[in-house]
């Protein structure tokens, strides 16, 4: 295999939008993924594909007609309850901000680009400036390379390309989203999809959100919100997630089901499949490094947020940022594009941590007012109309 100008560290969302894109531009590139295949189930739920970001990178990669193909704008209603499931506030329905599942973004991104750019089971284990004071790549499988004009670290929260570039690493914010699904096959699903109907479902509690997202397949996933420390359901923690009856015995015991409905409750007793997200965030402060020649960041990989919407978006948009400066000054002027593209990313990624930390903030209080503030600020199409639900 012959060195290509460009490494792309991890077939994500950002990295395979860069792919695709360079593709289009005729530039010489190749995606390292650490899955083994197309097929790995990669967890992960329905995201929303913003028009200025995330739908205008797909235009780019003449991909919109594909992406149109799944995506859902009857989904993007988004519904706030208390505890008590008391309706606050219901807004977005139809608004230009469609779901995909990540599953099948990443397949349409995966499908425009030449299946031998892809070289799967590649985990990057490690990066180092070589003699010449550009970048050699060591994988997992024992694989070392270097001679890229460019490696760019899309290899998401914990990214093995970051360290070249900062010694930032992500800080744990103190709250975890322990995910679950309800499936076609559940008792409960046909009583939810009644009343949870399209869409996401906020529910404020005291510091103990719970979401509920509709998939592209019709079941839903729950997020359940902790305030807990980030090895809390990991081996040695508290409770091990494989044993699912205890997970679901913990959450309906008083630490964390006190005060919620019984329709939230049942939620909980039908929960399956059970996953940890720990929520980690790089800071604000860390938007900002001396550029290295050869080497560069993008999505997550630079500015880890906590969850606030934008997070896939803002990896497109870096994708499309970066491919843009890259075929404007040329391959032989490529450390004066990222040096231009990074100058433009820092600010986008300042911004999204503050957001995040904001975003998570208010998830995690103890009152929905706050949050029909913001969202009835948004104007988005909603009647803001109290009432059960
Ligand atoms: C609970 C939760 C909910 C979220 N909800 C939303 C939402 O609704 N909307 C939204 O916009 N965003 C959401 N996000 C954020 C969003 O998922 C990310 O911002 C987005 O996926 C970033 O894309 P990326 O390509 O930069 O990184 P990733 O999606 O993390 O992709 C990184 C890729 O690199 C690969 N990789 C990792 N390490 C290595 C390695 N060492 N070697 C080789 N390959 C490697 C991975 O396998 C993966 O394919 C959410 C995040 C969380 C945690």
């Amino acid at each position: 295999m012959t060195t290509p100008v460009i490494a792309i560290i991890g077939a994500g969302p950002c990295g395979l939008t860069l792919a695709r894109l360079l593709e289009c531009k005729g530039i010489d590139y190749a995606v390292y993924e650490r899955d083994e295949s197309e097929n790995t189930n990669r967890a992960g739920g329905s995201l929303d594909i913003h028009p200025e970001t995330g739908q205008r990178a797909l235009q780019e990669c003449g991909l919109f007609d594909a992406f149109k193909k799944y995506a859902r704008y009857d989904d993007t209603v988004l519904s706030l309850l208390d505890k008590s499931g008391k309706q606050h506030l219901q807004i977005g329905q139809g608004r230009d901000a469609p779901e995909i599942d990540r599953k099948e973004l990443r397949q349409i991104l995966l499908d425009a680009i030449p299946k031998d750019k892809t070289r799967w089971g590649h985990t990057l284990t490690g990066a180092t400036l070589g003699e010449d004071g550009r970048p050699v790549l060591q994988f997992a499988n024992g694989v070392v390379v270097s001679g890229f004009k460019l490696v760019v670290g899309t290899d998401g929260a914990w990214s093995k390309v970051r360290p070249l570039l900062t010694q930032a690493t992500p800080q744990y914010s103190g709250k975890t989203y322990l995910e679950a699904r309800i499936n076609l096959d559940s008792p409960l699903y046909e009583t939810l999809s009644k009343s949870r109907g399209a869409g996401t479902t906020i529910s404020v509690g005291s510091g103990t959100p719970i979401i509920t997202q509709r998939q592209g397949n019709g079941s839903y996933r729950t997020y359940f919100g902790l305030p807990v420390p980030a090895d809390f359901f990991k081996s040695g923690g508290k409770v091990g997630l494989q044993d699912a009856e205890a997970t679901r015995g913990l959450l309906l015991s008083d630490f964390y089901a006190d005060g919620w409905s019984d329709d939230h409750k049942a939620l909980i007793r039908h929960a399956t499949d059970f996953r940890t997200w720990p929520l980690y965030s790089l800071s604000a402060e860390d938007m900002n490094w001396t550029p290295v020649p050869g080497a560069t960041l993008a999505g997550d990989a630079a500015h880890l947020a906590m969850p606030n919407g934008e997070g896939v978006n803002l990896a497109m948009t870096d994708a499309l940022n970066l491919a843009d400066k890259i075929a404007e000054h040329g391959v032989e002027n490529i450390d004066l594009a990222v040096r231009e593209y990074e100058q433009e990313m820092f600010p986008r990624g300042e911004e999204t941590i503050s957001e995040g930390k904001a975003m998570t903030g208010i998830m995690y209080g103890e009152d929905p007012q706050p949050f029909v503030e913001i969202f009835s600020a948004f104007g988005a199409g909603g009647d803001g109309e109290e009432g059960e639900h």
